[in-house]
Parts: C-alpha cells; sequence; structure tokens
C-alpha cells in the first residue's frame, strides 16, 4: 500500500493575500523510527540540490510502491518560497532575504536554554527516555517561537517539521566547488558514540576513528564528498546545527546524564552552482538514496557497495578564506580540487585603471597548506570579498568565532 502524502503548509507573517506555503512529501509510517528529514532550497537559488530531491523523489516513489520503505522520510523539495519569490535583473536571489539582507541559512532560532528548563527535574539515567524528553521538550520550545517576520516564520516551519528527525540533511551548493560537506564533529565519530568518552574526545581522535563508521562518516563516503569539514558551531546558527548541536549542547549543562547525539545533520553542498545535469545529479540522488538504504530506511539488500571515503575530514576552524584586499578583476591560476602548499599563488586581481604600474596586478598567497575546494563564481572583486576557500587540516589560530566567514 503506497504511503505516499503530500502535506501543505501556509507560511505564518506573509504579505496578507500572498499566501505563501511549502510542500512536504511524507513517505512511510509516522509513528515508526527512526524519521529522516531532507530538504532542498533552503538557499532558494541552488539549483543542483533540487535536481538531486527530483531524482531522489523518483526513487522513493518507486520504494513506496513496492512497499520498501521503512521508518518516516520526510522531503521538502522547495524549502524557501520567499527566496524563489525574489528574481531581480533577470537573476534570481536566493540566498538573502532582500528585505533585510539576511542569510535564509543563518540565525536559526537557538532553543537549547528553553529546552534545557523544560527538562530540568527529569531528565534519568535511562539514555532512551532522556531522548524522548528532549524531543518532547524541544517541541515545546519550538511551539512557544514567535518569529517576527515571515523568514523567521520559514524557520519555525522547517525546524518543526524537522526537529525530532535522526537524520536531517540540507541540499545546497557552492559557487565553484568541488563536493563537500558540513557536519558536526561530535557526529563524526564512530557507531561507539553513545559513550561518554567519546562525546568528550578531541577532533583528532575523531578524526582518526575509523574502526567502526558513524552516520555521518557513512554519508560522507555514500556521497563521494571530496571535502568534509567539521564544527559543532560554524557560527551564525545554520539550519543543519539547529537540529543537531542542541544534543551536545544540553550534554555540556547536564553532563551527569546519558544524553547523546541524537540528530545527524549536514549540509551538502552538490558543487558549484551550473553543476547540473541527469548523468551527475541521478547518481548524486543514487548515492543518498543508498545512505538512506544503509541506514535502514528500506527494506532489502543494498544493491551497491559502500564507497571508500575519499577524503579525511578536517576541521572547519581550518579553513583559509581568502579575501580581496582590493577591487578588481579576478583571474584565479588554480582550480578547485587542487591540493595547495603555504604560499601558492592563487589567484590575481587585475586593476586596468590604476596608472601606477605597481598597483595593476595583486597577487594572493595562500599561508596554509591545504585543498582548494571552493571559488566564488564572480569575477569581478570588492575589497573583503571571499574569493577562495582552502580546508587545511589544523585550526588556524585566531578564528574566533564565525568559522564560515573568518
Ligand atoms: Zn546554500
Amino acid at each position: 500500500m503506497k504511503t505516499k502524502t503530500i502535506k501543505k503548509h501556509f507560511l505564518q507573517l506573509s504579505m496578507s493575500g500572498s499566501g505563501r506555503f511549502i510542500n512536504s512529501i511524507h513517505y512511510g509510517n509516522v509513528t515508526s523510527s527512526p524519521k529522516a528529514y531532507i530538504q532542498s532550497g533552503l538557499h532558494a537559488d541552488e539549483a543542483p540540490g533540487y535536481m538531486v530531491m527530483h531524482y531522489l523523489l523518483e526513487l522513493l516513489d518507486i520504494a513506496d510502491s513496492e512497499d520498501k520503505i521503512r521508518g518516516e522520510i520526510i522531503c521538502v523539495p522547495a524549502a524557501n518560497p520567499i527566496g524563489l519569490d525574489q528574481w531581480f535583473y533577470e537573476r534570481l536571489q536566493g540566498r538573502f532575504d532582500t528585505s533585510n539582507g539576511i542569510n535564509f541559512n543563518r540565525n536559526f532560532p537557538d532553543i537549547v536554554q528553553d529546552t534545557a528548563k523544560i527538562i530540568e527535574t527529569q531528565l534519568t539515567n535511562d539514555p532512551d527516555k532522556n531522548r524522548a524528553l528532549i524531543r518532547d521538550a524541544m517541541k515545546i520550545a519550538i511551539d512557544n517561537l514567535h518569529p517576527e517576520d515571515e523568514a523567521g516564520a520559514l524557520k519555525k516551519l522547517l525546524f518543526s517539521l524537522s526537529f525530532d528527525a535522526d537524520i536531517v540533511l540540507d541540499l545546497h551548493c557552492d559557487n565553484q566547488a568541488i563536493m563537500h560537506i558540513y557536519t558536526g564533529e561530535s557526529l563524526w565519530s564512530n557507531s561507539d558514540s553513545n559513550s561518554d568518552s567519546n562525546l568528550n574526545s578531541n577532533l583528532e581522535l575523531n578524526l582518526n576513528s575509523k574502526k567502526s563508521f558513524s552516520s555521518a562518516y557513512e554519508l560522507a563516503a555514500w556521497t563521494g564528498a571530496e571535502a568534509i569539514l567539521l564544527a559543532n558551531e560554524s557560527g551564525g546558527d545554520p539550519y543543519d546545527e539547529a537540529c543537531s548541536k542542541i544534543w551536545c549542547k544540553l550534554k555540556e549543562i547536564y553532563p551527569d546524564y546519558p544524553i547523546y547525539p541524537s540528530c545527524v545533520a549536514a549540509t551538502i553542498e552538490y558543487r558549484g552552482e551550473a553543476d547540473v545535469s541527469e548523468e551527475l545529479n541521478r547518481q548524486d540522488a543514487i548515492n543518498l538514496y543508498s545512505f538512506l538504504h544503509q541506514q535502514g530506511y528500506l527494506s532489502g539488500d543494498i544493491p551497491l557497495k559502500m564507497p571508500e571515503l575519499k577524503i579525511d575530514a578536517t576541521p572547519l576552524s581550518g579553513v583559509e578564506h581568502i579575501k580581496a584586499p582590493v577591487s578588481g578583476v579576478v583571474n584565479f591560476l588554480r582550480r578547485p580540487g587542487e591540493m595547495l602548499k603555504a604560499g601558492d599563488k592563487v589567484a590575481e586581481i587585475m586593476n586596468p585603471y590604476f596608472q601606477n604600474e605597481e598597483n595593476r596586478i595583486t597577487e594572493l598567497f595562500c599561508k596554509i597548506d591545504g585543498l582548494l575546494f571552493s571559488l566564488t563564481s564572480d569575477r569581478m572583486a570588492r575589497q573583503g570579498r571571499i574569493l577562495a576557500k582552502i580546508a587545511g587540516k589544523k585550526p588556524i589560530e585566531g578564528k574566533g568565532k564565525h568559522l564560515l566567514t573568518a
């Protein structure tokens, strides 16, 4: 029997009469665990995520017709109707809310303290009861949120659909990039992560822990991630962290109780914004489907073997952002996927309008050894703009809290 249902959720705080909404597509049994939640289009102008979702839904429809779906899978194929409506000068501006300039994937509500207060006197030594207690408290905390604008209402809605999921995947793309993912440092450690020692283990230990694989590790392997960036708090409160970091935070507040990371959340960057093709994205969908299969969301044997991890994970705090020191035309000398050595020249900024010979070319060098994984797709730079991102193996000193931009 087919289980697929589609629910329409109207967005609160829309302009009167505009009535924006999102559709959520539900497979499986709502009352059975586990629960996976997958969305695309939070940055509404990022086409590859929609394409992967398109082919994933085809696969899930077939699985549903064959009664193969186990647990519950929720897909939201167009997560940001506000952004989808922002066409300016022949370009879709889906990354920032044009009413206030805020990135749609930042400032997701932090409900840690509200949740902590609700569970304060009810925690026990039973980790399963604690997980259920925390999820009930999260629901209350989310219900009590009072967003001030339409984007806030959207964030509350997306959060309310996914806060109790075991797996949360947010499908994105970068400008010009290789396949990469962002996920929680505490999620990366091996499958025995349900132990206090692992929760407190340092990043170095987590990175070397490959005896048995965590779901985050398996996600990285199945998706073919060519860069894997780990942080528990990247700064800016992106969506995936809103779902996952609360478990670590509550453990910090209540260290004497068994509270384990119970939501594997990741932002998957499907390469660059122009990397859209049936061949590429259909395979991406097959990879995601295989991951879901391995995690127990589909019955029967997995027809494919999990690929080897392509690269070791590295700390998000080890990413060097090369910024433009001057404005001008950017000429990149290296491409995403190249390994760089400290001191390598990455780009030149050309200033044909400067009369002074010395200022006509500004050379940009990287400061660390690492993997060049992303370039801006703009070839015009303004001062301060991030042009390139390089993943190094060690945290960079003095990064501060805003790891996605500093
Ligand atoms: Zn994005």
